[in-house]
């Protein structure tokens, strides 16, 4: 059984308040109890009553998101601490210290309005100043926290038994080679904190599992230089979801980028993955002389230590073999849950 779920969509039905949509229900809880410059005791009890749970509820929220991504794969906690700032422990130590906070303003104030000779309206308004400057102390986190939640559950579910993850520069086929390798129709979703797409197909393995493969264009095929540092991290976070690798390359001399530019770029993404399985496929031979496929594969052999797969994605010639030999990796690999 597994323990954590690859699906961050569970985060999907929280909804995280700013700062100033929790005054407007505030504002709103106020407005339905009544509760006006001159109300009575009794009326300013449950003002304060209402605005003290609305700003717990609130703050049980965060923490339940916390909590939740604390639960969710390495992947996703990188991705939160990169972005957050903190570690998603932290975040719901923090928040649950808020709340009791809340509590301790919420029993002082309520025995402030009650109190014989006291002044009630000033000790509402004060209690009711205090409990939302906690949330309000907080906002920047909140919205952190919000974007977070927004980003990361609008990915698709790459949670399976094995993760390859395809790269390669951009028009060597790793579009194509995703929809042929697997049988469904790959989702399509965002990858967080960058502007990309993230593309997500199944291989079903029997009884034994599924292997999922992620294709992220504009992920893998710059160097890491040219992103931005929410980019760079969210790139590098991708080194905690795949358990392999498998590169693309186009062996035609007439492509754009040389053969040379794209081992380069093969270096990086190993780097990535260290450690992990690597598979290189040489594609589109279906446009290529049988001599010159067979010059790129030894050429590709002697550079890399890594026998390539040529194949052509677009004919489905190959396919079987590459798709067997995923298969392959996957028995053997140390079957890790996401
Ligand atoms: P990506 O940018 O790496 O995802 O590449 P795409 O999958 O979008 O493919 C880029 C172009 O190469 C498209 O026009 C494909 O039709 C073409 N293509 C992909 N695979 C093959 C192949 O095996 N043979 C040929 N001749 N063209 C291919």
């Amino acid at each position: 059984m597994r323990e954590r779920t690859g699906d961050p969509g569970i985060l999907g039905r929280l909804h995280v308040k700013t700062h100033g949509e929790l005054l407007g229900l505030v504002d709103a809880r106020l407005r339905a109890l009544g509760v006006r410059g001159s109300s009575g005791e009794g009326l300013l009890l449950s003002g304060l009553e209402a605005v003290y749970s609305t700003v717990s509820r609130e703050l049980e929220v965060l923490v339940e998101v916390a909590e939740l991504v604390e639960g969710l794969p390495l992947f996703f906690r990188e991705l939160y601490r990169m972005y957050v700032g903190e570690e998603p422990a932290d975040t719901a130590r923090g928040f649950r210290r808020l709340l009791r906070i809340a509590r301790r303003i919420y029993l002082e104030h309520r025995d402030a309005i009650r109190r014989p000779g006291g002044s009630p309206r000033e000790a509402f308004r004060s209690g009711v100043g205090r409990l939302l400057s906690l949330y309000k102390r907080k906002a920047r986190v909140i919205g952190l926290v919000k974007k977070y939640v927004a980003e990361v559950s609008g990915m698709p579910d790459v949670s399976g038994d094995y993760r390859v993850v395809i790269a390669g520069v951009p028009q060597v086929g790793k579009s194509t080679l995703l929809s042929k390798l697997t049988r469904a129709r790959p989702v399509i979703g965002s990858y967080p904190f960058t502007t990309r797409n993230i593309i997500v197909g199944h291989i079903d393995v029997d009884e034994a599992g599924r292997i999922v493969l992620i294709d992220s264009p504009g992920i893998l095929d710059t160097p890491l230089e040219e992103k931005n540092i929410v980019e760079k991290r969210a790139v590098l976070a991708l080194k905690h979801l795949a358990d392999h690798l498998l590169f693309v390359i186009d062996a035609n001399p007439s492509f754009y980028y040389s053969l040379e530019e794209q081992l380069r770029v093969l270096e990086t993404a190993r780097r990535l993955v260290e450690g992990k399985p690597v598979t290189l496929v040489v594609n589109k031979v279906d446009s290529l002389p049988k001599e010159l496929v067979e010059e790129v594969v030894e050429s590709v052999e002697s550079k890399t230590g890594l026998k390539p797969i040529p194949v052509s994605a677009l004919l489905g010639v190959n396919l079987d073999f590459l798709r067997e030999e995923l298969v392959k990796a996957f028995r053997a690999g140390s079957q890790r849950p996401l």
